[in-house]
Formats: C-alpha cells, structure tokens, sequence
C-alpha cells in the first residue's frame, strides 16, 4: 500500500527528518485557514498516490490565504493521471537551493535493498537515470547490517550529497525497516538558501505481508483505482485486471501465470489474472465468476485447475453451484486435471450448461477459449 505524501511526511517528521511545516484541507475554506496559520504564503499540494504532480498543476504556490481558498477549490476534485484529488496538503514555502534525491527500495532481482540517491533531484528519478546515468547512483544494503553512519556517509560522499543528509539517510533507513515498507523515497530532498537540509515530498510504500502489524494506516486502501479490481479486493480474490478479452480463473499463481502465457500464444489477449488458490468454493467460484463477467471487454472464460488438495469434483461442484447464482452469459471453457478429474468433469457434463464446454489439455482449452473470444 502506498501512503499519501502526508501521511509520508508525517511518518518523516517522527523519525526526525525535518519537513516544512504542514497540514491537509479538505474544503477551500480549510485551506485559507490553514494558509493563514502558515504565515500567508503557502504551497498548496494535490494528496494523490501518483508522482509528477508538479507537471500536472498539483503543485501550485499561493502568495496568500485567498489565494490557497481558490487553488485548492480549482485542485480539489481535479483529476490527475486517473487519481481523483479529495485532499490537499498546505507547506510553508521554502528557498530551495538545491535538490537531492535519496530512496531505499527493495531490489527483488538480487534480494536485497538498494540505496539509490543523487545529487540531481527534483525531477523523476527514471529521466535522470536516463539521460545521466552517471548522476545516479546505486548502492546495496545488506538488511543484517542496515544503514550506520558510516554506511550513510558512503553512500552521501558517492553520490555527491551534502554531510548534512547524514542523519536523514540513517533516520530513513529506521522508516522502512521499523514500519515495514518496500520503499522510501525523497525526492526533492532539499537544501535551503538558509543551508537547512529538507524532505520536501515524499513516497512510501508499505510491505501489504505486514498490515496486522502496522494498523495505524487503517484497513481501507484506495489504491484499487479500478473499480472490478477494487471488488474483487473486497471479495477476498486475488485479481489483476489486464486489457484483453479471455477471461481466466486458475488455481495457484504459477498454473494461472502460465495459463495467461499460453493464451496469449493462441493469439488472445488474457483479461485479468484470478487465483482462486486452494479455494474452490462455490462463492470463490461465482464470486471470482460474477467479477470477469462484469468486465465489457471479456469476450470468453476460461477456467484452468489442477486438482490437487482441492479435488476436480469440489471444483467442478463449485462451478455448477456458482452457475446458480451467476448469470453465465459469456461462454466458459474448463479444463480439469488432476485428482478426481474424471469424476469433476462428469458432474460438469451432468450439469450440460450450454454455454459450458470442457477440454482434456490446458493448450486445448487456451485454444478453444481464444477462438470463443474471436469469434464473439
Ligand atoms: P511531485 O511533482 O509529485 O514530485 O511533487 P513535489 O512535491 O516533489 O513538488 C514538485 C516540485 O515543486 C519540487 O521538485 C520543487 O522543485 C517544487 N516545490 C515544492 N515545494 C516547494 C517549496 O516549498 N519551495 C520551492 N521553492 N519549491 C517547491
Ligand atoms: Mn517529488
């Protein structure tokens, strides 16, 4: 889950990073108020869980209250790549210098983490890893021995940052292992004319394996912006919505990744990925069912198991219960295999839905599916 730069900075200004002064609106007229306490001048930000704000107007500096009220009404409710902005946070303004940026961010190729900062912040750390890759640098943690001083000054000194970021890298380094994220991330890190060093934004994004233990940020996650992913969230099912027209249950996320390969080399493009796991429940089945059948794009199901611990036959009872209370209107393809295959497939022939047809081979079954969504 990601955080909203407030709450980041919130996280910061605990551990000792210093941050601006700050507070979020919700309304116009909290955003005045919040300007006046400010000082007057205020830098009205755009609370979504996206980056480049800045470019897409979410960042705008207001020299008086009046003018944060009217920023912020302009702001709230404006649509930034897709995220619909309900708050916005008020920052006293400050000099910036210049700008560094610093993150930690779990590296899955080489499990480990990687300090990735350089002295060029500001803008997105992809285009300066682009254009100058030379300015970036990149250096591994090992997690038994986290990052001291000496670690952090190593990693300062190589990427040209000020000695005051010192304390800033060590105290983020406490950030991602005590609240368990995957990454932290400041960027602009800043120095002042005044020569204070600043996190001006921030990203965090927290470990998802770790939420029993870190309930402060509250149950709810907003960051399902798609509405039959954020359904299927609620239903307890593990889906990714993609952009083709075979929809596709399996059971277990290697079968189901390699179910969304072979269909793609039919020539079909997979709508979504859905793993029911070991659960092959009747309300898995129809609610896994009634969620790829609400995307427009599906043109055809296809239902891929290998029976193992979960029996074909409890599946395919799944199945036959879920076509009770799901109304079937695209056609479904399964193929079972595994323990009890022969008993699953005859109750799904008992059954002699006619929009349901079975297939002995995982490659007959992608095929025959691809062909369904074709032809539709
Ligand atoms: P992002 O575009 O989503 O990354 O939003 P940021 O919070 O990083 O803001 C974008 C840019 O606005 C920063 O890189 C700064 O250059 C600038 N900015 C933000 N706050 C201030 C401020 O208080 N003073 C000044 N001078 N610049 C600011
Ligand atoms: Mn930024």
């Amino acid at each position: 889950m990601d955080l909203y730069e407030h709450q980041a900075r919130e996280l910061f200004e605990e551990y000792g990073i210093p941050v601006p002064r700050a507070e979020v609106a919700h309304s116009p007229e909290e955003a005045r108020e919040i300007a006046r306490r400010l000082g007057g001048r205020s830098v009205v930000k755009a609370q979504v869980k996206t980056g480049g704000r800045g470019k897409a107007g979410g960042v705008k500096l207001a020299a008086d209250p009046a003018a944060a009220q009217l920023t912020a009404r302009h702001m709230l409710g404006m649509d930034i790549k897709g995220h619909t902005v309900g708050k916005v946070m008020l920052a006293q303004p400050v000099e910036v210098e210049r700008e560094f940026y610093v993150s930690y961010v779990l590296d899955r190729a080489v499990g480990r983490f990687l300090a990735i900062a350089s002295a060029e912040g500001g803008m997105e750390i992809e285009e300066v890893a682009a254009t100058r890759p030379e300015a970036v640098v990149r250096i591994p943690v090992d997690p038994a021995e986290g990052v001291t001083t000496a670690k952090a000054a190593r990693i300062a000194d190589a990427a040209g940052l000020p000695p005051q970021t010192v304390d800033v890298l060590v105290r983020l380094w406490e950030i991602l292992t005590r609240e368990d994220a995957l990454l932290v991330e400041v960027n602009p890190l800043v120095r002042t004319t005044q020569g204070r060093i600043l996190a001006l934004d921030g990203k965090v994004t927290l470990d998802d394996n770790a939420r029993f233990r870190q309930a402060r940020w509250g149950d709810e996650d907003d960051t399902h912006e798609d509405p039959l992913e954020a359904a299927a969230a609620a239903k307890g099912l593990t889906y990714v919505r993609l952009d083709g027209e075979v929809g596709i249950i399996g059971n277990g996320a290697g079968l189901v990744m390699s179910t969304l390969d072979v269909v793609a080399g039919c020539g079909a493009r997979p709508a979504n990925f859905l793993d029911i796991g070991g659960g092959a429940s009747a309300q898995i089945m129809a609610d896994g069912l009634s969620v790829i059948l609400s995307d427009p794009a599906v043109k055809s199901v296809l239902v891929n198991v290998f029976g193992g611990i979960t029996a074909c036959d409890a599946v395919a009872d799944g199945i036959v219960r879920a076509l009770d209370s799901v109304r079937l209107t695209k056609p479904l393809v399964v193929r079972l295999d595994g323990n009890n295959a022969a008993r699953g497939r005859a109750i799904l022939d008992e059954r002699a839905h006619p929009l349901v047809q079975q297939a002995t081979t995982m490659d007959g079954a992608a095929r025959r599916a691809a062909d369904l969504a074709h032809a539709a």
